[in-house]
């Protein structure tokens, strides 16, 4: 194999793509603890990151609708709304791209799926199809219910959840949740199920997935099967994570797909199952992790350049916040 097909074959690995997006995310995570430490008078200043917004999904979808209803953009902690436009925009160039190639709660999810895979040495236990689709109808009233109750909050009620010291800060007390004992158990218990039936979290419980796979449906990118090519073998089926028939599908619509490119790689007549553009024009399937990429990343330099990323909150504003005690205050649930 020559350099070039090998560079190919590495970044359309699923786990390359995601690995890296995985390591980045828990190098914010510790920089951010990081910095509630110096807050707190202990250890050097480290920058504020702002990409851990992305653990705070409810805070931010307020906000995001808020704006939508024209209460104005975030200019607390912009980067929540640039991260949910950024997952939103790749759901509508390239299906659950997010879902498929960047969220480290999915990796997670994933790799213990593959994991108990490489246990068991067999695939994931398959619930039978009715309950399977039951299940995933669960994910898609989870998730209209949660962007109903959303959608109600008024924009005078977001704006003024928007300016609560404890949003500010809310993302360094859900980091430090993860360590309180019943969440360790509950992510060990989630482990241990994904490790059997595959990462049940994003298949049947998501509401976000739920959200990207409805804009997935209006994908430009879509997966396109020849069926004058197709020797019907079936093995783009077998390889696919998200259950989809891809040998029966012509082009690849399905909600569940999250574009990982297994049922191109796998297919043994070339050019038979194939990623284009609005269905027409093909393009490698290795282009297609680098467009997500390439996607996200434009995103992100584009909100840095025009400022709409970093915080306006004073770092002195944060330090008061953190040395308030408000992090230290108990919630119902007692984890976070
Ligand atoms: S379904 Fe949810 S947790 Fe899973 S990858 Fe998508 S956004 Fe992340
Ligand atoms: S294997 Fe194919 S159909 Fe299944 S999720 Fe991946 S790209 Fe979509
Ligand atoms: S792997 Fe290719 S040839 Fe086999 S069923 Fe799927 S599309 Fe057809």
């Amino acid at each position: 194999m020559n350099v070039l097909a090998y560079a190919r074959q590495v970044v359309s690995s699923r786990w390359f793509i995601k690995g890296i997006f995985f390591v980045i995310f828990v190098w914010l995570c510790w920089q951010l603890l990081r910095f509630t430490q110096w807050a707190r008078g202990y250890g050097e200043f480290v920058p504020r990151p702002e990409a851990v917004a992305g653990i705070l999904p409810i805070g931010h979808f307020t906000s995001f609708i808020a704006w939508l209803k024209g209460g104005g953009w975030d200019t607390l902690l912009p980067a929540g709304l640039v991260i949910i436009i950024g997952a939103i925009v790749l759901s509508l160039l390239l299906k659950r791209g997010f879902c498929g190639w960047v969220c480290p709660v999915g990796t997670l999810w994933e790799f213990a799926s593959a994991l108990g895979r490489k246990v068991m040495g067999r695939g994931n236990f398959r619930p039978p199809r009715w309950l399977d689709r039951s299940a995933i109808g669960l994910r898609y009233v989870l998730a209209a219910l949660f962007f109903g109750w959303l959608t109600m909050v008024s924009v005078e009620e977001a704006l003024w959840f928007r300016e609560l010291p404890y949003m500010w800060v809310a993302d360094i007390k859900i980091l430090e949740g993860f360590f309180h004992p019943t969440f360790i158990a509950i992510v060990l218990l989630t482990f241990t199920v994904s490790m059997l039936l595959g990462p049940v979290w994003c298949r049947w419980l998501c509401p976000l997935g739920g959200l990207y796979s409805i804009f997935g449906l209006a994908s430009v990118c879509t997966v396109v099967r020849d069926e004058t090519k197709c020797v019907n073998c079936r093995k783009c089926s077998r390889a696919c994570h998200a259950f989809v028939d891809v040998h029966t599908a012509r082009d690849v619509r399905a909600v569940e797909c999250d574009g990982c490119m297994d049922c191109v790689k796998v297919c043994p007549v070339d050019d038979c199952i194939t990623p284009r553009v609005a269905r027409k024009w093909r393009f490698p399937a290795w282009i297609w992790p680098l467009a997500v990429a390439g996607v996200w990343f434009a995103i992100w330099a584009t909100a840095e350049l025009t400022g709409n990323w970093d915080t306006t909150i004073p770092i002195d504003t944060f330090r008061a916040v953190i040395q308030s005690g408000l992090l230290e205050e108990t919630t119902p649930g007692g984890i976070f």
